[in-house]
Parts: structure tokens; C-alpha cells; sequence
């Protein structure tokens, strides 16, 4: 594992919080806010010198770690914020409109009722679009432009998002969180995919 390794926090009831960098989780095993670990792979992190040990000391930080200091989490009222990137990660970089995958700055949000016709900026009235479909869509809805939508724009749950903002998950991460998610999620589908 190297050092910019993402660690997956969880809660003490073992649901998926949020990423932490190894800073931060070795900040809660100095604390003592480590209550076990559930992953297959650590992450070995070196300390300072210790002169009368002669020696250095040792960190070993789990891909995954439970923590205490968290309070409950409401799975339910979680929103997460809707910005591009994690948008266009909903939708692996596909255009829901004409299905092709692009790049980033080929990209832009669709308003599938345009918020000129009362739509709103929400991630069931959003989908990632490419600026040639978007252009030739215009203010109109799909019907009006006679163009249809591949898939249904849905708002991510928190383990989804957490799953959407991973950067190099391990296969214990992410086989961790794929497990506390429906196998009807499009992103459940996506990353069991053989
Ligand atoms: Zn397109």
C-alpha cells in the first residue's frame, strides 16, 4: 500500500462512514478510536527514531478500520452534494442520451426538465450529457427533443457516493462496500461486472 492510500472509516456498527487519509487514521489509532479492523491489507507507516529503542517505530494501518467518535449516521435523509465529477462518475462518463463515454471536459449536466421549464438542480432531475446532445437538446424536455434517456438519473446512497469519490480502492474496500449496497444499484451492477 502507499502512503496516499485512502483508508475506509466505518462506525461502530460497522457501516461505511467516509475516506480518511492515513494522517488522519493514524491520528485515531494514537487515540485509541480504532475499535477493530475489517480489511485484508494494511498500510505500514514509519515513524521517528527512537534513540534509546535504536530503532524506528512502526505504524500499521488497516484498509479498513472501525472507529468510536462517531455519532449515528442517518442513512436515510443523506443527500450527497451534487457536483460534476461525482455526477459524471454516477454515470461512467456516459452520455445518457446517445450512450457514447467521454472525457471529462466533453462533459456537461443535462437538466433532464430544464430549469427553465421549473426542473431542478437535483440528482434525479440530472445526467451526464455530452455538449453535442446538450446543444441539440437545448431548454426542451427528452419528449420535446425527441430524445430518450438510457438510464434513470437516481440520487446515490451514502455508500454509493463513498464508492463514487474512491480514488484506487482496494479490492477488500471496495468488496466491503459493494456488500452494504442493493445488488439493484446501477453501481452495485457496474462493479461486480466479471
Ligand atoms: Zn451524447
Amino acid at each position: 500500500m502507499i502512503t496516499n492510500q485512502q483508508i475506509l472509516r466505518l462506525n461502530s456498527a460497522g457501516h461505511p462512514v467516509d475516506w480518511i487519509n492515513h494522517q488522519t487514521a493514524a491520528k485515531l489509532y494514537h487515540l485509541n478510536q480504532v475499535i477493530y479492523e475489517c480489511g485484508s491489507s494494511s498500510l505500514i507507516l514509519r515513524g521517528g527514531y527512537n534513540r534509546l529503542k535504536r530503532q524506528r517505530s512502526l505504524l500499521n494501518l488497516n484498509s479498513i478500520v472501525s472507529t468510536n467518535n462517531i455519532n449515528k449516521l442517518d442513512y436515510s435523509a443523506f443527500t450527497p452534494p451534487l457536483i460534476n465529477t461525482t455526477l459524471f462518475k454516477r454515470d461512467a462518463h456516459k452520455c445518457l442520451y446517445c450512450g457514447n463515454i467521454f472525457t471529462y471536459n466533453q462533459l456537461s449536466r443535462d437538466h433532464v426538465i430544464p430549469l427553465s421549464k421549473g426542473g431542478k438542480d437535483t440528482w434525479t432531475n440530472v445526467v451526464t450529457c455530452c455538449k453535442r446532445c446538450n446543444n441539440h437538446k437545448g431548454a426542451r424536455t427528452p419528449e420535446d427533443a425527441n430524445m430518450l434517456l438510457i438510464a434513470i438519473p437516481f440520487s446515490p446512497s451514502r455508500v454509493e457516493y463513498i464508492i463514487l469519490r474512491g480514488r484506487k480502492i482496494l479490492q477488500d474496500q471496495m468488496d466491503f462496500l459493494i456488500s452494504h449496497i442493493p445488488r439493484s444499484s446501477p453501481i452495485f451492477q457496474r462493479y461486480t461486472k466479471p
